[in-house]
């Protein structure tokens, strides 16, 4: 059945392969940035020529009134967000003793404080239709922690506690509310490794190498779907074996 999903930070990445996968699954997508209007644009167009439907939505997901104007925009175009996918993420890393409040702020701010907004805009009308799924995508560093991400590790360790108390607020409602927690994934978040990083990164898994946007995109298309519908609070990890 189509449903309407949104995707914070569709635009490129993680949040793009989500997008593009939900859009095959047959719902309709939204797909979210907050600078680059023309990598939204071309989601959608890759979507659409797909045979599927899908509307570009410019927000910044740590603006509250943003967020009001985002579900106000997808709720009139294409109804009523009923899969949510709280993807949307930057890092800003330091190690702490050098890590200035603004960096801090910031990195919580779009990491976790946008996940607390948009899902109280999707909430409301999950809880009237009995039917509605939240996956956040969280990371492994917000369960091992990361020398230089005490940041970023916070507002990942923090999607996890916000996802499980909803869990178990709205459960009853027909949504479920879980995190998807990747490991080494090669977008424009790791481009900036480099070469000796990215081979002790894919060393440090069990498959060898870097995932793939898609690889994540199936954990959160199968979250998002009918089928896990008895699969709440709970954070599935994506990392190739990494945390083993
Ligand atoms: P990218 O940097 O490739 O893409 C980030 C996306 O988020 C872009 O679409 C960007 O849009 C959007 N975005 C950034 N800031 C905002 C904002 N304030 N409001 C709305 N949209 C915003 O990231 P990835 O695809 O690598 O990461 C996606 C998610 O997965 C993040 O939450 C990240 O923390 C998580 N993750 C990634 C891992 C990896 O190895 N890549 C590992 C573990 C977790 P725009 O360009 O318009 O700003």
């Amino acid at each position: 059945m189509g449903r309407v999903a949104l995707v914070t930070g569709g635009s490129r990445g993680i949040g793009r392969a989500v997008a593009e996968r939900l859009g095959a699954a047959g719902h309709a997508v939204a797909v979210n940035y907050s600078r680059r209007a023309d990598a939204a644009d071309e989601v959608v167009r890759s979507i659409r020529s797909a045979g599927g439907s899908a509307i570009p939505v410019g927000a910044d997901v740590s603006e509250v009134e943003a967020v009001a104007a985002m579900f106000e925009t997808v709720g009139s175009e294409l109804g009523q967000v009923e899969i949510l996918i709280n993807n949307a993420g930057i890092t800003r890393d330091g190690l702490l003793l050098r890590m200035g409040e603004e960096d801090w702020d910031r990195v919580l701010a779009v990491n976790l404080k946008s996940a607390y907004m948009c899902s109280k805009a999707a909430l409301r009308s999950m809880i009237r239709g009995r039917w509605g799924r939240i996956v956040s995508i969280g990371s492994v560093s917000g369960l091992s922690g990361n020398p230089g991400q005490a940041n970023y590790a916070a507002s990942k360790a923090g999607l996890i506690g916000f996802s499980k108390s909803l869990a178990k607020e709205v459960g009853s409602r027909g949504i479920t509310v879980n995190v998807v927690a990747p490991g080494f994934i090669a977008t424009e978040m790791t481009e900036g490794l480099g070469e000796v990083a990215v081979n002790a990164a894919s060393e440090s898994t069990s498959v060898g190498r870097l995932g793939t946007p898609g690889e994540v995109a199936s954990a959160v298309e199968y979250l998002a779907a009918d089928d896990a519908s008895y699969i709440t609070g709970q954070v599935l990890v994506v990392d190739g074996g990494l945390a083993l």
